[in-house]
């Protein structure tokens, strides 16, 4: 088994031939290039540091609407406060994960 790379949209794929196109942006066969181990190694290792990140985005994402429920409640101001504090730091864990899953993506450990 093989493994390729669209050079286009970064898709990574298992075959033992390779595509005549990328099924996920159409790029022709010729954008495909075969991945040698190193970079096979990089791509799996980050598989699972990158799902924890997605989680982490996802959580964060929950918190943040929770906190605008809370918000848009408006039961007093220093609940309000309250809701408003727990949302910026949420959006903040949410731009910590989403800047090291570019870094990853732009290092090729996807
Ligand atoms: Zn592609």
């Amino acid at each position: 088994m093989n493994t390729y790379k669209c050079s286009v949209c970064g898709y990574v794929y298992e075959s033992e031939e390779i595509y005549d196109k990328c099924p996920v942006c159409g790029a022709p066969r010729d954008k495909m290039m075969e991945l040698d181990q190193e970079a096979k190694d990089k791509v799996y290792n980050s598989d699972v540091t990158n799902d924890i990140h997605m989680d982490i985005i996802t959580l964060a994402a929950s918190l943040i609407e929770l906190c605008e429920d809370g918000i848009e409640e408006n039961l007093d101001p220093t609940c309000v406060r309250a809701f408003e504090i727990s949302k910026n730091l949420a959006w903040q864990i949410k731009q910590v994960s989403k800047a090291e899953l570019e870094k990853h993506v732009q290092k090729g450990k996807w």
